[in-house]
């Protein structure tokens, strides 16, 4: 009994090696990979991007104003409109 139960065990731990090793080898020496890899790097240029003010610098996420309209400005821009505004 103990005999099949560390086979079946052995089995899944053998094909969750192979698709690791698969995914490795997909995502290292294909243009899946590489393509995946520039997705990635766009979106997090993007998110620096929306994050940073050019008077003000960067700012954390969590420090971000997001407008009644739906974009997102710097706290520093945002005190300095409302103050103007009052
Ligand atoms: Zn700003």
């Amino acid at each position: 009994m103990i005999a099949i139960i560390m086979e079946g065990v052995l089995f899944v731990a053998l094909v969750a090696a192979g698709g690791a090793l698969l995914y490795f080898v997909i995502t290292t020496y294909t243009p899946v990979g590489r393509r995946l890899r520039e997705v990635r790097n766009r979106k997090l240029i993007e998110q620096e991007a929306d994050t940073h003010c050019p008077i003000h610098g960067t700012f954390r996420e969590e420090e971000m104003v997001r407008l009644p309209s739906g974009d997102r400005v710097c706290p520093q821009c945002f005190k300095e409109t409302v103050w103007q505004t009052r």
